[in-house]
């Protein structure tokens, strides 16, 4: 029998909701380019409700309890004796989710002698020390696809968020004032904007595509080029590097996984060579721009905004100079944890236990590490110690 050890986000302040603002969700059963979405046999939440936090439990209670295994879930996980360091000594699988990450460093991988499946409640595996796990022989897991149009949601949002200055502005309206000048004076149309990707992928070209009909020139830039069709139909512009593509853009988006090749890739240099008053939007990891690089140039003006939602570590500090640098737009990480996404990726990780327990293979496509190297999405996406 299994011990699921799950790192889950506290449940809101006033409590686990009793009711909802919207009564059901609509149904995704394929993403763009046909993937389908989640096929467990079967799952014991309502769709629509808070799965992410501690009493949502990712709806998986009764279906690891009434097959005899044991789910201990907790949020507390950074603290020294942390209950989360207190179970992982024997527990098989470990569960988390990006935005409140169960950092599974090398020695917490050497001290969790049973581990042999780590699953990602999302996208993005890089709070695991990928070559640990590979050392180790653990599995790797992430749900791929379940939250990507979520985030890709959320960067335009962001996009059309800074370079209109909203937040000043509703600002603004909750202190009672109708400053228009103050307002409108960092405000801007999107139209005729340059705006560029680095990266392509699931979330890079869902984020092209929404941006596609607001007439900007698109750019990207990524390891492997898009078809020749995908290009055409959007107006795409390819460079061969982040470090070609950014002197180019008015907006900067980021969509790459955090891996050796992208950690500190937006630092003092990259950041210097952009246009004065790009905008920088970043919703994949905090560590590929540098903390400190970021807040100079909002303080400079070389950078007119930065917004996104990933931090280091998480959750961010009180403190954490982000929260009060100039002319952000930061939000928690939250932009994949929406209802929706809950949905499909509580479904997508009951989907990679069943697959688990039953000894059946794991969708190639949910596989970051197996069987000792990179696999399945990780083998394409992810860099370990210089392999790729
Ligand atoms: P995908 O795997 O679909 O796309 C990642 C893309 O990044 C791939 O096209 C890959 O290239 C490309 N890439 C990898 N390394 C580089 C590099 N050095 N330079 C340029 N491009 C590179 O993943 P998603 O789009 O679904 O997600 C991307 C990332 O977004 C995740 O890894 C995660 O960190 C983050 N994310 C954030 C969320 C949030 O809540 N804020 C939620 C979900 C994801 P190729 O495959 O061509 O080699």
């Amino acid at each position: 029998m299994a011990k699921v050890l799950c790192v889950l986000y506290d449940d809101p302040k006033d409590g686990y909701p009793s009711s909802y603002a919207r009564d059901d969700l609509p149904v995704i059963d394929h993403y763009p380019g046909g993937q389908t979405a989640p096929t467990p046999q079967g799952t014991d939440f309502t769709p629509g409700h808070l799965l992410g936090s501690v009493s949502g439990e990712l709806g998986l209670r009764t279906f690891l309890e009434s097959r005899g295994h044991t789910l201990v879930v907790t949020s507390d996980k950074d603290a020294a004796g942390s209950v989360f360091d207190r179970e992982l000594a024997d527990a098989d699988v470990v569960i988390s989710q990006p935005f409140w990450p169960a950092y599974l460093t090398p020695e917490r991988i050497a001290a969790a002698r049973n581990l042999k499946l780590a699953v990602t409640a999302g996208i993005g595996s890089d709070h695991v020390d990928l070559d640990a796990a590979i050392t180790h022989g653990i599995t790797v897991a992430e749900v791929t696809y379940c939250n990507s149009i979520s985030v890709a949601e959320h960067v335009v949002m962001m996009t059309l968020s800074l370079v209109r200055n909203y937040l000043p502005s509703h600002r603004t309206v909750l202190d009672g004032g109708w400053d228009i000048a103050d307002c409108v004076a960092r405000s801007y149309d999107l139209e005729g904007m340059h705006v560029g990707t680095v990266a392509a992928g699931r979330i890079g070209l869902a984020v092209l595509r929404r941006l596609a009909p607001f007439d900007v020139k698109l750019h990207y830039t990524d390891r492997h080029r898009l078809p020749d069709e995908v290009e055409a139909e959007l107006g795409l512009t390819f460079h061969a590097s982040a470090e070609e593509m950014v002197p180019y853009c008015d907006v900067v988006t980021i969509n790459a996984p955090l891996h050796p090749e992208t950690e500190g890739l937006f630092g003092d240099k990259l950041l210097g060579s952009m246009k004065r008053g790009t905008y920088l939007i970043n919703t994949a990891r905090a560590k590929i721009v540098d903390q400190d690089a970021v807040q100079s140039a909002l303080e400079s003006g070389q950078l007119a905004g930065y917004a996104g939602d990933v931090w280091y570590p998480q959750p961010a500090p009180a403190d954490h100079p982000w929260r009060t640098m100039p002319h952000h737009g930061m939000t928690p990480h939250i932009s994949g944890s929406s209802l929706s996404a809950q949905a499909r990726y509580a479904a997508g990780t009951r989907e990679i236990l069943e697959c688990w327990l039953e000894g059946t293979p794991i969708r190639d496509e949910y596989l970051i590490v197996q069987g000792g190297g990179l696999a399945g999405t990780g083998a394409h996406s992810y860099a370990v110690g210089g392999r790729s």
